[in-house]
């Protein structure tokens, strides 16, 4: 007999060599036919195997995370011996789940296009309506050497595990693939799926090797999930900012530094109305501004840790033949400001900010717009302050993260609170004190989070901040991390109240991340069509015909003279083209003007995605808009 408890806790005795299959059943009926894997002791093991002594068990299904990744891997032998039986001299190299679905990398001498995914789903349709069990089957290191020789892929994978007992998988008609596991219990339990796309990639990322096709598939558990998975996918690349950056003249990239963006005069526009916004709010939590150098000598990044954890990550360069180091982080040249000058404990908490230019090293596969990129600016603070402030700095952090998130529209949140790892520095009376600092804030500020144990860095727990946007994409924006090292490293000290002098406790803390990552994120988010206040633009106006010319001009000029962002349309072009240009620059009003509207004093002010106009007074739509640019307002809707 062995013992087996399950998640709530409870416990349940079994015959010895129960397979986590028959122990669903025993759980009850629903969930044995929803289980497609199990968790024994933490590990993810398929449902056949038998579970010979006492141990936590977890019967996983589709709901799971976890088990929606086996269905798309399963999906992936699937989609190999779909691709196989096509193409007899196909090789396979390596299967494995990605972020909402999967990809096979195969060798093989023929191109496979897009016109080719129909017969290749068709062929995994019939797979899956076989119904063929997966089967395991183990053997040793050796053995599955042998099996294999010749198969330089395989063979390959092998040696990249370092585990004595190789499996192979197969389903049904003599398809089998060296695989680690877990998979379904059998091909039909696959939901809903598609083979998305296929691309080139290296063997090992290494461009001296074959280039293989990367034939990319997502699986989900009903047809509407899969159906609304691609409808958001229509719907993002519709918004993607790349694209919208272009023709929306807001920034570009060039190949004369790659991974470098070039913001342009609109995108200008969008970023300093950020800072702005940042100052004030920043000033107004009782921070201060400070500015460090990008460039700086080699030996602070030696004391910083820099050198021995980042450096792969970091440009250098020489001033003078003495090596410096391109910043890839502020905090050491804080921590200089810091140490210019005493510091007591009557200055604490000391809140210093920066909008720090920052160089990171991406190499340059993962490089995607502005969303990853090489140079960037972020909303960097460092917060100083004793042990005992930590808990109410926390939640000063955590209300003007939700300010400034709520000012762009973002409603929808998510919390991570990461704790002390395995290999960590700082007392366990530190850790806790500052573990439980962040608990308390956040259950002060009433927020639900989740806990990652163990998941802290080496040097301090911490907090991240997620948005969701409107296609319901999970970004990680903000950050808290409590920082126990970087004031040793650097000697910074302050005099307390019983005149000794002690190490301040520092947070690091930013909540956009990076500018140019947010701006990436806003675009996608609004569709390019930013609230009034962040729109490079405010209003253009647009003369029916020269005869009205003279009028326009004059509402230019009242609208600049209260300075709105606008300009002028008096191009030969016929109002409906004019229009037309304004609409595809997404500009939030379009005021309308002809011989009427120049005898009674007015602008027939046409909105964004609007057919129709709307005649107001040119004062009054300046006190209008002005409001609206003050309140932040989202909604650009004229009031009735
Ligand atoms: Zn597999
Ligand atoms: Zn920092």
């Amino acid at each position: 007999m062995a013992q087996v408890k399950l998640p709530d806790g409870s416990v349940l005795e079994i015959t010895d060599g129960t397979t986590a299959k028959q122990l669903a059943e025993q759980i009850g009926p629903a969930l044995a036919k929803a289980a497609v894997a199990a968790k024994l002791n933490g590990q993810l093991v398929d449902l056949s195997t038998p579970v010979t002594a006492d141990a936590d068990v977890q019967i996983i299904t589709l709901e799971d995370d976890e088990g929606l990744e086996i269905m798309r891997h399963s999906c992936a032998h699937i989609m190999a011996e779909a691709i196989c039986s096509i193409w007899p001299d196909a090789k396979l190299v390596y299967g494995p789940t990605v972020e909402d679905g999967f990809y096979y990398d195969i060798d093989l001498d023929e191109s496979i296009r897009p016109t080719d995914f129909e017969r290749i789903e068709e062929k995994m349709r019939e797979i899956i309506n076989a119904d063929k069990p997966f089967i395991r089957k183990e053997m040793t290191r050796t053995e599955a050497l042998e099996k294999l020789a010749g198969d330089k892929y395989k063979t390959d994978n092998i040696k990249h595990t370092d585990s004595d007992i190789i499996s192979f998988y197969s389903h049904g008609d003599g398809f089998e693939d060296l695989c680690r596991g877990p998979h379904l219990p059998s091909t039909g339990r696959v939901g809903s799926f598609k083979v998305m796309s296929v691309a080139g990639a290296y063997w090992h990322g290494d461009p001296t090797q074959k280039m293989l096709q990367r034939v990319y598939g997502t699986a989900w558990p009903t047809k509407k999930e899969l159906d609304d998975y691609l409808r958001i996918l229509e719907e993002a690349k519709k918004r993607d900012h790349r694209v919208l950056g272009k023709q929306l003249d807001l920034f570009s990239f060039n190949e004369a530094g790659p991974g470098f963006a070039f913001i342009h005069a609109k995108g200008m526009i969008v970023w300093n109305e950020i800072i702005d916004f940042l100052r004030n709010i920043h000033a107004r939590y009782g921070y201060q501004e400070i500015l460090t150098p990008v460039i700086l000598n080699e030996e602070l990044w030696h004391k910083s840790g820099h050198w021995d954890n980042y450096k792969e990550n970091m440009y250098f360069t020489d001033v003078d033949g003495v090596g410096y180091a391109i910043k890839p982080m502020n905090c050491p040249g804080g921590c200089l400001v810091y140490k210019t000058r005493q510091h007591s404990y009557r200055e604490f908490p000391m809140r210093v900010m920066e909008f720090g230019l920052v160089h990171r090293h991406e190499v340059s596969g993962v490089m995607h717009g502005l969303f990853r990129v090489r140079q960037f600016t972020q909303d960097d603070a460092h917060i100083y302050c004793t042990p005992d402030q930590i808990e109410s700095e926390i939640i000063g952090v955590i209300e003007i993260v939700f300010e400034i998130y709520k000012a762009f529209g973002f409603e929808d949140f998510h919390i991570e609170l990461s704790t002390k790892p395995q290999k960590h520095i700082g007392s366990d009376e530190i850790w806790d004190i500052s573990t439980d600092a962040l608990k308390n804030a956040l259950a002060h500020e009433a927020i639900g989070y989740q806990v990652n144990e163990g998941d802290g860095a080496f040097y301090g727990p911490k907090i991240d901040f997620h948005v969701k946007d409107c296609l319901k994409r999970s970004w990680q924006l903000g950050t808290i991390q409590l920082d126990f090292s970087m004031p040793q490293r650097f000697g910074l000290v302050y005099t307390d109240k019983d005149n000794t002098e002690k190490t301040p406790v520092m947070i690091h803390r930013a909540v956009l991340g990076s500018f140019e990552r947010f701006i990436g994120i806003l675009i996608e988010h609004y569709g390019g069509n930013f609230p009034l206040w962040l729109s490079p633009q405010h209003a253009r106006v647009l003369p029916i015909s020269e005869k009205t010319n003279d009028y326009a001009r004059t509402v230019h000029d009242k609208l600049k003279a209260a300075r709105l962002r606008c300009d002028l349309d008096i191009s030969d072009e016929k109002i409906n083209a004019k229009i037309a240009k304004a609409h595809s620059e997404k500009l939030p009003y379009m005021l309308v003007v002809g011989p009427k509207e120049a005898q009674a004093h007015i602008v027939n002010v046409r909105m964004r995605g609007q057919e129709h106009n709307k005649a107001v007074e040119i004062d009054e739509f300046i006190s209008i808009a002005k409001q609206k640019i003050v309140d932040k307002q989202m909604d650009l809707a004229l009031p009735e």
